[in-house]
Parts: structure tokens; sequence; C-alpha cells
């Protein structure tokens, strides 16, 4: 018998799903209020992701990573980070051969996997309509649409982003951290080289980040408490250009803005559940993570692709045995990384003087041969679980 697989949300998580899925025996229907055409060409959101090796290898076998342009896939060699104004730097990578991974922008990767999905004969996908209402049960698992269609699934996955209000109608909770601050990230070109190394920058009131693209030319990621964020996406291009050149000084030589800021307001969200009756979680619906340790994405792709592993050949893909064996790796995978992001965050953040001789020690400890073997391998390969 032929089940059907409904997947809520055609971002890089349900498209990475869908994908996956693409060959096996079971429909797969994915619901998605976007139009096809921004489907197919994302516009640019300001955001520069960080993929592992192993994400870049998933990508591959998905047949996504071939349809992003080589010039556009910017290598990593090296991340910096530094505490305040102290010329201490925890290094990752430096010394180690090759590149940790690379930076691509998020609409080119939404843009490749969406061609890697289309035209698959098993996968349907629905455009321009939104999931309202849904339910599961031991029995099977229903759907309605804002135009009041239902439909009917052995297995309803949501991938309907970190406030997934899917998985709330699913009545699986989920712990909430709001963070009162912005992340900005846009593009700036600079006069010196940044030989491919990511630097951050712990301030007192904010956190500073350079990601290197192409040659001179590198992501802003601009960390401020909300309303300061507000008027800072709200200053004239001169504006911007003068703060942020004071902010970097003169290490990168003169700079020019590239692109305007857009704006994420920061939180972190981890679900009680992964999986349910005839459901499951993948993508920022089951863990959302705080940009700062670059896994959101790193983890939806494992997410997308550990489910697929479980459910693609079996007779029935709502098994519960099969769906634990999913949630359980997946949380196992993501745990240490989503609670050691929320502690950095924690003592970054913490303005009070007494944290920062601990922000000096944490970073000095990092730097111990041994964590520092541990750190890479936790962001370079993490989930190997
Ligand atoms: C500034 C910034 C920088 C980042 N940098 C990195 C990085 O360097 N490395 C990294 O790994 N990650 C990074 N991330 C995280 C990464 O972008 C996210 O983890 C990833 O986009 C999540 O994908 P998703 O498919 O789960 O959710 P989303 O991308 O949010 O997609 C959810 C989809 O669900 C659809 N949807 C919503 N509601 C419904 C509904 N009711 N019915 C049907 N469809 C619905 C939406 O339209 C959307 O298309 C960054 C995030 C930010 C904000």
């Amino acid at each position: 018998m032929r089940r059907t697989i409904l997947i809520v949300g055609a971002g890089p998580a349900g498209l990475s799903l869908a994908r996956s899925l693409a060959g096996s025996p079971h429909k797969v229907v994915l619901i998605e209020p976007q139009p096809r055409e921004v489907l197919a060409a994302p516009p640019p959101d300001g955001r520069e992701i960080a993929l592992t090796l192993r994400s870049e290898r998933i990508l591959a076998r998905l047949g996504a990573w071939q349809h992003i342009p080589e010039a556009e896939k910017f290598p990593l060699t090296e991340a910096r980070v530094r505490n305040g104004k102290s010329p201490f730097a925890l290094s990752i990578g430096s010394g180690q051969t090759g590149a940790l991974g690379h930076l691509v922008s998020n609409h080119l990767i939404r843009a490749a996997l969406f061609k890697a999905v289309d035209g698959q004969p098993n996968v349907e996908l629905r455009c321009g309509r939104k999931v309202v209402q849904a339910h599961t049960s031991p029995a099977g698992a229903e759907v309605t649409l804002d135009d009041g269609t239902r439909l009917a699934a052995d297995l309803l996955v949501a991938a309907d982003t970190r406030f997934s209000q899917t998985r709330e109608q699913l009545g699986i909770g989920a712990s909430v951290e709001r963070f009162g601050h912005t992340m900005m990230v846009g593009r700036i070109s600079h006069t010196k080289a940044h030989g491919g190394v990511a630097t951050e920058w712990f301030e007192y009131g904010r956190t500073i980040a350079l990601l290197p693209l192409g040659e001179g030319m590198s992501s802003l990621v601009l960390t401020l408490p909300d309303a300061e964020a507000r008027r800072v996406c709200a200053l004239s291009d001169a504006d911007l250009t003068a703060l942020y050149a004071g902010y970097l000084g003169d290490e990168w030589g003169a700079i020019a803005l590239e692109t305007r800021p857009s704006p994420y307001p920061l939180a972190m969200t981890y679900a009680e559940r992964f999986s349910g009756p005839r459901c499951a979680l993948v993508g920022d619906a089951a863990v959302g993570m705080h940009p700062v340790t670059a896994h959101g994405f790193n983890f939806g792709l494992l997410s997308a692709w550990r489910l697929a592993r479980v459910i693609a050949q079996a007779s029935d893909p709502g098994e519960p045995s099969r769906l634990k064996r999913y949630a359980i790796r997946h949380r196992v995978a993501t745990t240490p990384l989503y609670q050691a992001t929320l502690h950095l965050v924690g003592l970054f953040t913490d303005e009070r003087r007494r944290a920062r001789p601990i922000r000096a020690g944490v970073l000095r400890l990092g730097a111990l041969p041994p964590v520092r073997k541990a750190m890479i391998r936790l962001l370079s390969e993490p989930g190997v679980a």
C-alpha cells in the first residue's frame, strides 16, 4: 500500500526532507505558503550560512550542492573569537589543512534545494497554501489548508520554523529563550584581505562578527539590544558606514556598505519531543539555534537526513518505534551544542563586571589543545550520534 507523508513548510529543512525521500515508495506532499516563483528564486535575505563539511556532503548526496555556483562557495579556514578589546583571540582551525567548511548565501541554498526537489516523481509541491489546522492520532494524520482543503496522511512532519504553529497544534511544547537582542546581517567591502578568517568580538553591549566572503568582501554581523538595533537599521547609508568604520577601526582598511542590514530578533527554541503519534519535527521546528554557533541549518539538514533514513523504506513511515528512534538520536546529537550555545550566549551577553574575568578565562581555557580539539569536533561534525 502506498503511504503518504505530509511535510509542512518548504524551507531548507522541509525541502531537504522531501529530497531525501525522493525515490522512496511513499507519496510526499510539501505544503508552503510562498508562491512557486519565490521558492525557485528566493530573494537574498542577508544570511550567509556557515556549512560544515558534513552538511556539504549531505547536500551533494541530495543533488543540491551541484546547483550552487562554485564562485558563491566561500571557504572558511579559521574562526577567531575575542573578548572585548583584549588582543588575545581563541582560534578554531588555525594550523588545520583545508577549510573548516564554506559560507554560502541562504537564498542560494534554498534555490539549490528547490531545484533538487522540483520534478521528483513522488513529490508534490503545494505552493501558495498554508496549514491552518493539524491533528494526528495513532490511526492517522490530517491537516486543513487555508482554502478549507483537508488532507490525510500516514505521517505529518512539521518543518514550519522555530515558532511552529503545527508543533503547537500537535500539542508539543517547546522551551523558548528570548534574548531581547537583534542580529543584523549585511555585506561590506574592505581594502584589506580577510584571508578566509571569520572574526567575532564579544564587546560589552554588542557583538560583532565579520564572515569572509569573496575577495575584499565580508558579511558584517552586528548584535545589539532590540531598541538600539531598530535605531541602527534606520540610519542612512553614510551614517551606517561611519558607525561600522568606528567599530572596526583600521583592521580591514577602508570599508564601504554593500547591502543594507537585515534584522533578526534572537530566540532559541527546543521542542519537548521530536515525535508523537504519526508526527515528527525537523529543522528549526525541532531545534531553533542561536546563530552565534552557526548550526541551525546544519542541524536542520541533519534532522531531515536522519528522519529519512529511518522512514524511507519502511512499509509504514508513521510506525512509532521508527519515529522514536529518530527523535532520540536527534536529541542526543543536538543537546550538547544547544546547551553550550545557551551558556555561551548567557555569559557573553552578561554585562556585569564580575562576568568579565570569567569570559576571558573561558576563552583561555578554550585555547588549551584538548579543549580546542573537542570544540572543533563539536562545531564541524556535530550530531555524530
Ligand atoms: C542571521 C542568521 C544567520 C544564520 N546563520 C547560520 C549559519 O551560519 N549556519 C547554520 O547552520 N544556520 C544558520 N542560521 C539558521 C538557519 O538559517 C535556520 O536554521 C534555517 O533556515 C531553518 O530552516 P527551516 O526550514 O527549519 O525553517 P525556515 O527557514 O524558517 O522555513 C520554514 C518554512 O515553513 C513555512 N511555513 C510557516 N508556517 C507554515 C504553515 N502554517 N504552513 C505551511 N508552511 C509554513 C515558511 O513559509 C517557511 O518557508 C542562521 C539564522 C539567522 C537568522
